[in-house]
């Protein structure tokens, strides 16, 4: 077995690596890559595969920078199944459908500026009808339920505890002769978040492709930050002020209800009132309600404890704003709100309007639970910005800004290398999904270890 990483490599997103063993040939993700708009960002997304050459995508979560240019395979030609977990193709179905649209609606737009200065407008890359294709051609597999997807290749899905449905990927290539595995550990949780579950330990490999996001730092415990939500809720109560939360649709906003529901029913969210005003968080959110079996044991028990069916039913203050009248209706409310609102980098969605609102001030809150990418909206505001520019206008910015350092999806640096040193067999590491410093650091820590590892370098093909 032979496998070869053509993105997520020294970088975060375009997660694709391509696995060649005897005839057949498995593609593990096919991620888009990030920054820059849509429209530029497919011009340029080159798949570097044939297509009609691979028997089969083997898909570990539906974030898009594993799953985003899916559609752009299909509309090349591949009719092969896309292996996933059951979550993971509902996941797929919402996040695909809201990238297409943003896609469409911009390409409108960049093709109407290009036809006004005579310019030939942009084919798009690929249509809604791909969309349904790459769900049609998804072929949905448990955890723990070892199948054969390839000539003499077997696949199994562990619990990667990221995101709903997200998987580490064992292949195992039997024919004749000794077995061989190669684990490729998709993203991995953070053990103690919320929600998700730990991530599985593969019992044994030969060859592990592992994400290297936190490779260089431990985050900050969760009951810390926790705390800190709950003192800044506190202060902004006195100022009579509101908080907004930009936050991911996927993932982040699930667990940012559950902690405003406990803190609820630890009587600290008294007189305040929760708005999720993000069409696709209110869609994801319903579905992490249908799987709440998967989702972890004890956090299911205390919503049975609190007699709660729902996610929604966990925190009773919640309002969902499913429609632009209900979210311009959070406008009217002085005090006392706090608003969950998409995009989490504040790069486009509803946040930008509430921001519009509030941003100027004092008694506001923003906070920011997640990284803010160079280049965003977020960014400039958590680095202390004292004016922004939001729909053509200057704002100044006078509320207060947060960012709470332990809502993390990804695992910290000690949390993989206990990881990588449960794993038997005493596997080679190849280190993926990582910026630079991350995978240098990670890298030495674990050959600290004795672990032997490398940072994988972009098309070179290694032996399993
Ligand atoms: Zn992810
Ligand atoms: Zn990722």
């Amino acid at each position: 077995m032979e496998v070869q990483s053509l993105g997520g490599v020294g970088e975060v997103t375009g997660s694709r690596h391509l696995v060649r063993s005897g005839r057949a040939r498995v593609l593990l993700d096919c991620g888009m890559h990030q920054g820059g708009d849509t429209v530029s960002r497919l011009r340029r997304e080159a798949l570097r595969v044939k297509p009609q050459r691979l028997d089969a995508v083997v898909l570990s979560h539906a974030h898009l920078d594993h799953s985003g240019a899916l559609p752009l395979l299909v509309n090349r030609g591949f009719r092969g199944p896309i292996w996933c977990t059951p979550a993971t193709r509902n996941l797929l179905a919402i996040m695909l459908d809201d990238a297409a649209n943003l896609y469409f609606r911009d390409l409108e737009q960049v093709n109407l500026r290009r036809r006004r200065a005579g310019e030939k407008p942009w084919e798009p890359e690929y249509e809604q009808a791909d969309v349904l294709a790459v769900l049609e051609q998804c072929q949905v597999l448990d955890y723990h339920r070892e199948t054969e997807i390839a000539d003499g290749l077997h696949l199994n899905f562990l619990d990667a505890g990221h995101i709903l449905g997200s998987a580490i990927v064992e292949l195992h290539e039997r024919r004749g002769g000794p077995s061989r595995t190669l684990v490729f550990s998709g993203d991995l949780g953070k053990s103690d978040s919320v929600l998700m579950r730990d991530p599985e330990v593969p019992a044994r490999a030969d060859l592990v492709l592992m994400e290297s996001t936190y490779g260089n730092r431990d985050h900050r415990s969760l009951t810390d930050t926790v705390e800190e939500l709950a003192g800044i809720l506190d202060q902004a109560r006195r100022e009579r002020g509101n908080l907004i939360m930009p936050a991911f649709a996927v993932g982040r906003t699930q667990e940012l209800l559950f902690h405003l529901g406990c803190l609820y029913h630890a009587g600290r969210l008294k007189n305040w009132q929760v708005f999720l005003d993000s069409p696709m968080a209110i869609e994801v959110t319903a579905l992490y309600s249908q799987w709440l079996d998967a989702l972890d044991e004890e956090d299911q028990r205390l919503l049975a404890h609190y007699r709660a069916r729902t996610l929604e039913q966990f925190l009773p203050p919640l309002r969902l704003c499913a429609t632009v009248e209900e979210s311009m209706q959070i406008n009217r409310i002085d005090q006392g709100a706090i608003v969950i609102a998409g995009s989490g980098m504040c790069n486009g969605g509803r946040v930008r309007h509430h921001l519009k609102h509030r941003l100027w001030q004092e008694r506001n809150h923003i906070v920011f639970s997640g990284f803010q990418a160079a280049g965003t909206l977020g960014r400039q505001l958590v680095e202390g910005a004292e004016r922004v520019r939001m729909f053509g206008h200057q704002f100044a910015v006078r509320a207060q800004i947060h960012t709470l350092g332990g809502f993390s999806a990804h695992a910290g640096q000690s949390q993989l290398l206990a990881w990588a040193g449960a794993i038997d067999g005493g596997p080679h590491f190849r280190l993926v999904h990582g910026e630079e410093t991350a995978l240098a650091v990670l890298r030495e820590a674990l050959v600290e270890k004795g672990i032997a590892a490398e940072v994988a370098v972009r098309d070179e093909r290694v032996q399993c």
